[in-house]
């Protein structure tokens, strides 16, 4: 076996995931796959496409009508990319795939936030890649003197920036961005921005790295409609490169999948066109589950930061003197939650845990009333 693979480990998250399958009558809150449906218009245009006969292999890079309509959506954000810099991918997480298949030579360093989601570190790890690792200040967002001094030291080849994040539910700041800017206009450096939960940002205003036109030979954004139209299991998603990188990502892309499911791209194109009205109604409704999670949260004595995105929260834990992974693994067999130890996501997630709001208000107040319960009983 590749000894490569043999060093990783399947993700804390699904691991977790697959311990509470044998606890009768535990709420999961641990997946981040939203629990609306598929917005209708998007279900109906698959279902044409399908009768349509849109069954065969479409372009490498996807279909043109999604990569103009995607195009369009990313203009309203500030984003510019023309439709050649667009691969469409089956998952953000072919995307990420693909992208570090494309970059990464052995021995290549990349500097990974810590915490942050798992498959960074992994994919890097898997190419023979070095990951060097981040910290993050109190708000999560990334602690930039720490990043200068890494880069200055260890001359790394890319950068991964990840925001909304997964699992802090910290956002890109205005001046976070700034700041990060100044620090790569002059530098040799590739940032691989994963913006997956861009559309679950609950601030007014959306800073993406990927809005310096100035850099944009540096910069790879990763992104996708999993979450977007709560569509996980259709296994779409999108990469955005200049065509120097472009060119090579598609290599990787041809040869693993061919093309994202010709299918599921007609939906995302009518999703584009029509549902955005959906999404923004999803966020709303996020936001207020971040709201009441947040709340009851506090109530309990639980210290934490306000998610400005994405649908997690990542509470401290430290006063109940347990790991992460003890404290889960309690909560699930004694309280009957299931919730993420906060190392999953790295060494520095220790002492935390992830909690998932992607779930109906109904279901969150059963878990956190269980949760209360369980930490009243553990206090006394
Ligand atoms: N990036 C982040 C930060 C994620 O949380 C996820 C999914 N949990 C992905 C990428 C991959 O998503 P998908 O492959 O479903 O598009």
């Amino acid at each position: 076996m590749n000894r490569n693979v043999q060093k990783i480990e399947i993700s804390g998250i699904r691991k977790f995931y697959n311990k509470v399958a044998k606890v009768p009558d535990a709420i999961s809150l641990t997946l981040g796959q939203p629990d609306f449906p598929v917005p209708l218009a998007i279900r109906e245009a698959m279902i044409q496409a399908i009768r349509a006969g849109k069954t065969e292999y479409t372009p490498n890079s996807g279909i043109i009508e999604l990569r103009k309509e995607l195009c369009n959506y990313l203009y309203s954000m500030d984003i510019i990319y023309s439709p050649e810099e667009v691969c469409i991918t089956a998952g953000g997480s072919e995307g990420l795939f693909s992208v570090f298949n494309a970059l990464l030579n052995p021995g290549d360093k990349v500097i990974v936030p810590n915490p942050s989601y798992p498959a960074y570190a992994s994919i890097v790890n898997l190419l023979g890649g070095v990951v060097v690792e981040c910290g993050l200040n109190k708000d999560f967002t990334l602690n930039v003197p720490e990043l200068k001094k890494i880069i200055e030291e260890n001359k790394p080849k890319a950068l991964v920036l990840s925001y909304p994040s997964n699992p802090t539910g910290a956002g890109m700041t205005k001046e976070m961005r700034d700041e990060i800017y100044k620090i790569l206009k002059d530098r040799e450096i590739i940032v691989i921005t994963d913006e997956i939960y861009s559309a679950l940002n609950f601030e007014d205003k959306y800073y993406s790295i990927a809005q310096y036109q100035d850099i944009r030979d540096k910069i790879i954004l990763v992104s996708g409609f999993s979450k977007m139209f709560s569509m996980t299991g259709l296994r779409i998603g999108y990469v955005c490169a200049v065509k120097e990188y472009m060119d090579q990502i598609l290599k990787i892309h041809q040869y693993n999948v061919s093309c994202a499911p010709s299918i599921v791209q007609w939906g995302a194109y009518e999703g584009l066109k029509n549902c955005l009205t959906e999404v923004k109604e999803m966020r709303l409704e996020f936001i207020e589950r971040r709201n009441y999670v947040y709340s009851r949260l506090k109530s309990m004595g639980l210290e934490m930061e306000l998610p400005r995105g994405a649908f997690y929260i990542f509470p401290s834990i430290e006063n109940f003197n347990m790991s992460s992974e003890v404290f889960c693994e309690r909560l699930l067999n004694e309280g009957k939650v299931a919730i993420v130890p906060g190392n999953a996501f790295g060494s520095k997630g220790e002492g935390k845990v992830r909690i998932s709001y992607s779930y109906g208000i109904e279901e969150l107040t059963i878990a956190l009333d269980r949760m209360e319960k369980w930490i009243g009983k553990l206090k006394n």
